[in-house]
């Protein structure tokens, strides 16, 4: 098949560039369905490709979608959703930075009227684009908050709320009320170990005490998402899971803390191969327990 790029692009939904692909293998990337979606109620559906689970909206006045993943999945999303019924794409929200939940958003460029997430956030994507030198790959939030957002779509009110530093500084829970399905972005990895972004800002701390608010903040009807799960574990999570987090955190310090006051070298804490009270299995251990060590050991 002969297809131009510039034609890829239209067809795809890539109002730019992806490096290093031929308008070819960028169509046909686009076109390979390895992506499902699910609805969940009222207008309020997901996405799951590569990367971070992306919600969205179906309002009266266009779609709304939280979380991008990568630019190819971001391309499959609106070429799906386009393919449901054309409607303009009146907000994208990210949930926070980190690429596998915003790198999709330059597929969103000329065709989303605003681009909302918290205002360290948007800090936080623009460092880290000019600290990987891809700027021109991202596209910024016009639209910032530094506790509480509120939109609207047809009947349905969005708010997007920010409890404080945990996963990152800069994430938020974007609820949509009526369907009241909330979108926790990273604030929950249900069971599987978290990485934790110290670099922008992180705290686990706090993480805890963000996982409680959450818990007093929505109702017991809300339906939460969230951005990953370990092995045979749902994205789709409730309290419970939430509380499972907290308690998770709670014995990842507490056994760290421990370990330090028992003048255990930073090694022989990496060297752990299982946190006492979790039974969260998988790889990545060292990446919460790097992070605790230095949290406990800051000035
Ligand atoms: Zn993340």
């Amino acid at each position: 098949m002969k297809i131009s790029r510039r034609k890829a692009l239209q067809i795809t939904g890539l109002g730019t560039l992806v490096a290093g692909l031929s308008p070819l293998e960028l169509f046909s990337r686009v076109l390979q369905q390895d992506y499902t979606t699910e609805s969940i109620r009222n207008g309020v559906s997901i996405f799951k490709g590569r990367g971070g689970t992306i919600m969205w909206l179906d309002g009266k006045d266009g779609y709304s979608v939280v979380d991008t993943q990568f630019p190819d999945y971001a391309a499959k999303l609106i070429s799906h959703l386009n393919g449901l019924k054309e409607k303009p794409f009146k907000y994208l929200i990210n949930t926070h930075h980190h690429g596998d939940h915003s790198a999709g958003n330059i597929a969103f460029k000329g065709l989303v009227k605003n681009v909302v997430a918290h205002e360290n956030s948007k800090t936080n994507q623009i460092n880290s684009a000019k600290n990987k030198g891809n700027e021109n790959e991202q596209l910024y939030p016009d639209t910032t908050f530094e506790s509480e957002w509120k939109g609207k779509s047809g009947k349905e009110k969005i708010t997007c709320t920010y409890f404080g530093a945990a996963h990152t500084n800069g994430d938020s829970v974007i609820h949509f009320e009526n369907a009241n399905v909330a979108h926790l972005g990273d604030l929950l990895f249900n069971r599987r170990h978290p990485f934790i972004d110290r670099s922008a800002g992180a705290n686990i701390e706090n993480w805890i005490k963000v996982l409680q608010d959450i818990q007093k903040h929505y109702d017991k009807d809300t339906q939460f998402i969230c951005g990953h799960s370990g092995e045979g574990h749902d994205i789709k999570v409730g309290k419970s899971d939430i509380q499972a987090g907290e308690a998770y955190f709670e014995n990842l310090l507490k056994i760290v803390k421990s370990d330090i006051a028992a003048g255990k070298s930073k090694e022989d804490v990496l060297a752990r191969t299982e946190i006492p009270g979790v039974s969260w299995s998988g790889d990545g251990i060292t990446r919460p327990l790097t992070a605790a060590y230095e949290e406990l050991t800051q000035d």
